[in-house]
């Protein structure tokens, strides 16, 4: 008797998650031409003294009166094959927006990509046309990869890495240590950045502390760069510029903001430095 009503139930639940989904895709795949996306910008600083190096653009969904986060939305267009045509919109308007704050003043734009963006044939030409039609200095672009990459075949994911390399553009894996990573794999990947996902930061006083520093270590002999990502607190920057980390990013220094709250930003900062 309690075998078919669990079912029942069950599937009740899968049907309405099912239509809460498409309801999703089908408001994702208008959502550039209705305008409802837009980016905001997170700044990424040097330990040392906490000078600006780096925007990270963050993509917003408007939907009706929601705001759906990228964590839910992003994995929808992905698996609904959306992501490429939202993947270019956000490339062509960072670039755009990172050209416009100045290719002079050297601030970077670091931009997030899924797997499924890396794997398209077209993709070197979708980064190539985001670069030409704003001006934007390649070496202003950083790519994020999260560390998922390292799930799929590495031999035409490292061939793409390559070829924006060779353009002069950055190439990070985002999320470090949440995937599987191998550290043969990090070597032929031969990335220039790795963020540091926020968990070990969260838990510094514990055992991610041993494991930060463990990273810096590889780095060094890898020779990429470390960005510690959700820094809250003055304590954490300030052990996490004690551990060597280049670089920082959390809510400690800003949130993502708004583009209309950029100019202000930077005209409060005289200086910047390389990224
Ligand atoms: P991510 O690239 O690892 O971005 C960092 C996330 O952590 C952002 O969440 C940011 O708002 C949040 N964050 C930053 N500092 C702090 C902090 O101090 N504390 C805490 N608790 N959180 C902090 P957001 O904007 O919701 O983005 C989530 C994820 O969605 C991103 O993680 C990225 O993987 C993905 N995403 C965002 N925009 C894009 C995009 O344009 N394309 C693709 N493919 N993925 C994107
Ligand atoms: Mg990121
Ligand atoms: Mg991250
Ligand atoms: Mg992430």
């Amino acid at each position: 008797k309690q075998a078919p009503s669990s079912v029942g139930v069950f599937s009740g639940e899968m049907e309405k998650l099912y239509f809460h989904e498409l309801r999703m895709k089908d408001g994702l795949t208008k959502a550039i031409e209705k305008q409802q996306l837009r980016l905001v910008y997170q700044p990424l600083v040097l330990s040392t003294n906490h000078k600006l190096v780096s925007f990270e653009a963050l993509l917003r969904w408007q939907f009706d009166d929601e705001n759906i986060p990228p964590d839910v939305f992003i994995p929808i267009a992905e698996q609904y094959g959306l992501i490429h045509e939202i993947g270019a919109w956000v490339l062509k308007n960072a670039c755009k927006q990172a050209s416009a704050w100045g290719n002079d003043i050297g601030v970077s734009v670091c931009v997030n990509v899924s797997v499924s963006q890396l794997k398209d044939e077209c993709f070197i030409a979708i980064v190539d046309d985001a670069l030409l039609s704003s001006g934007l200095s390649p070496e202003l672009l950083h790519i994020e990869i999260t560390e998922s990459v390292f799930e799929s075949d590495t031999s035409f994911l490292s061939h793409q890495i390559k070829s924006m390399q060779a353009r002069g553009i950055k190439v990070s894996i985002d999320d470090f240590g949440t995937g599987y990573s191998s550290l043969s794999v990090m070597q032929d990947l031969a990335v220039n950045i790795v963020k540091i996902d926020r968990s070990f930061v969260n838990k510094m006083n514990s055992n991610g502390y041993a494991i930060i520093s463990a990273i810096m270590n590889i780095a060094s002999s890898l020779d990429f760069l470390v960005v510690a990502e959700g820094v809250e607190t003055e304590e954490q920057a300030n052990e996490l510029s004690s551990l060597g980390v280049h670089f920082l990013q959390g809510y400690y220094f800003s949130k993502p903001m708004e583009v209309a709250n950029i100019p202000n930003f930077l005209s409060k900062k005289t200086e910047v430095n390389e990224y």
